[in-house]
């Protein structure tokens, strides 16, 4: 086999091994094809030659990587010059790791939420099975965090204390310390302020008024607010604000143990409705003994007070619901009743109607009167029966009542009647045409006769004592008469009467007036 037959041969394989023909790839491909045609070159045995002069790890580490060309033999030299072997490489990168995730997890309590949020997902990211590109990814999210990230508020503080922008403890330390000497105008925490949010707390909020232990130590602290830097105020304050709780506690006892008292009346106020309803119901009576029980309890305290409430309230519900279906009951038989009175309101208005008689005098009434007048006036018409009519009216009778009182007068107007009645005949008929006023219809009777007998009654009455509950009453009566045929009709008739009478009146009373 010629040289030239192993180089074909060597460009053969390098190709049939899809490598690229570089010098390395060539001569690994020569060393193989020339032992193979039984060769001997001394290159390609370079390498054993010269590994065999280094260490056994190194030896090792040779195969290990199949190292087989003199340039891979010289690239594993000079990785040894610059670089660790791979077990040290691998334990740099855990520890590298670890302190990786150590520095996360001090980031992720850290006082910046993104911070911590960002440093809290790289670890987990870190802990798991990772791609080159998801570790580049949050290579990227924490310059992102880096670049934006606004420390300005630190600047804001500079207003008023002193601010190391790269020490927040000390810049805390610093605000709390102007916090503690702070007594000039321009500083945001105000002692001043503070004092009187002090004080005020310290008034209490349901006792009436305030004790002279805080009176005293609240006007200290709101003349001298640097007092609140003292380390004795705290004691004091302290007092005060128990002080104040006992006050509140003491004022808020008192309520109640006056509360209990208006219950206890109450209670026993409603025993005494309860009592005198005299109900039998079963549900009151327990009520009732209940409401004793309560009023033997000495103890008072605030729930008592509201047990005792409670049962009142709710005994006086029942009761008022029970009353109110006593009222509903009750106010159904009251108007039944009413119902039924006016029925006989009504029965009674038209008996009064059908009756011909006055109910105070006895003697024919009105309705009678004009009955009795048109038939006279159809005798009159028919057979020409001639009727007088004679009208009289009391005199000055207001007064008979205001002097004596109308029970006084309704006897005089009895009495009156009772002379009526007495000196007419009978066929003539008398009668109350209302109030005070009187008709007589005398039958077959001119105006002369009519006179005759107005002038009769007159006198009567003149004479006559009336008398009232042992005193005399003076009375006298004036009339006007009329006869029917002087006159067209009957309505003519009774005017005329009318006239008379009013005429009578006129000329001084106690008198017949007529034609
Ligand atoms: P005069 O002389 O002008 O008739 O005066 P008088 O007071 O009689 O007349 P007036 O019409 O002013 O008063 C009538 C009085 O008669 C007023 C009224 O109270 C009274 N009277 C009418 N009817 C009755 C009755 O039934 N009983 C009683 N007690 N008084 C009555
Ligand atoms: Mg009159
Ligand atoms: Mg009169």
């Amino acid at each position: 086999m010629t040289i030239q037959t192993i180089i074909n041969k060597s460009l053969k394989r390098v190709e049939l091994e899809g490598k690229l023909l570089t010098p390395d790839f060539y001569a690994e491909a020569f060393c193989i094809e020339a032992n193979k045609a039984g060769m001997m070159v001394e290159d390609c045995h370079q390498v054993s030659k010269l590994s065999a002069t280094l260490n056994k790890e190194l030896q090792k580490e040779l195969t290990q990587y199949r190292v087989k060309t003199m340039s891979e033999f010289a690239r594993f030299l000079i990785s040894k010059l610059n670089r660790m072997n791979p077990t040290t490489c691998s334990a740099m990168l855990e520890s590298q790791n670890n302190l990786i995730k150590r520095v996360l997890q001090v980031v992720s309590v850290l006082h910046n939420r993104e911070a911590s949020e960002l440093a809290r997902k790289s670890i987990d990211m870190l802990s798991s099975t990772t791609s080159p590109v998801q570790i580049d990814q949050y290579r990227q999210l924490w310059v992102n965090f880096i670049t934006t990230y606004d420390d300005s508020f630190l600047q804001k503080l500079k207003q008023f204390t002193d601010v190391d922008t790269t020490d927040l403890a000390k810049t805390i330390s610093n605000i709390n310390s102007e916090i503690s000497v702070a007594t000039g105008d321009n500083k945001v925490f105000d002692l001043t302020k503070i004092s009187m949010l002090l004080v005020s707390s310290l008034v209490p909020s349901i006792a009436s008024s305030v004790n002279d232990e805080i009176a005293n130590l609240s006007e200290k602290i709101r003349t001298n607010p640097s007092l609140l830097e003292s380390a004795s105020i705290e004691n004091e304050i302290r007092t005060a604000i128990s002080l104040r709780i006992a006050l509140d506690k003491k004022s808020v006892k008192e309520m109640i143990e006056s509360l209990d008292g208006v219950l206890d009346k109450l209670s026993l106020r409603l025993i005494d409705i309860i009592e005198s309803a005299d109900s039998s119901n079963i549900e009151i009576k327990k009520i009732k003994k209940e409401l004793e029980s309560y009023n033997e309890e000495s103890e008072v305290n605030f729930s008592s007070a509201h047990k005792k409430l409670y049962t009142i309230a709710v005994a006086l519900e029942q009761n008022t619901q029970l009353l109110s279906i006593d009222l509903k009951k009750h106010s159904q038989e009251v108007e039944l009743l009413g119902n039924k009175i006016s029925k006989l309101e009504q029965e009674l208005e038209s008996v009064r109607q059908e009756s011909k008689e006055d109910f105070l005098t006895k003697l024919y009434n009105k309705r009678a009167l004009d009955e009795f007048f048109t038939m006279k006036d159809a005798e009159y018409e028919r057979y020409g029966r001639n009727y007088s009519v004679v009208m009289f009216d009391l005199d000055h009778f207001k007064s008979v009542n205001d002097m004596y009182g109308h029970e006084a007068g309704d006897a005089v107007l009895t009495a009156f009647a009772a002379i009526l009645k007495q000196e007419a005949r009978s066929v003539d008929i008398v009668g109350r045409y209302g109030g005070e006023e009187f008709i007589a219809i005398l039958s077959e009777t001119d105006t002369q006769g009519g006179v005759v007998f107005a002038e009769k009654v007159r006198k009567y009455v003149q004479k006559a004592r009336f008398m009232y509950k042992g005193k005399r009453i003076e009375v006298t009566v004036s009339s006007g008469v009329s006869e029917r045929k002087k006159h067209v009709s009957l309505k003519a008739l009774i005017n005329s009467a009318d006239e008379y009478l009013y005429k009578a009146k006129k000329d001084g009373r106690n008198r017949v007036a007529y034609k």
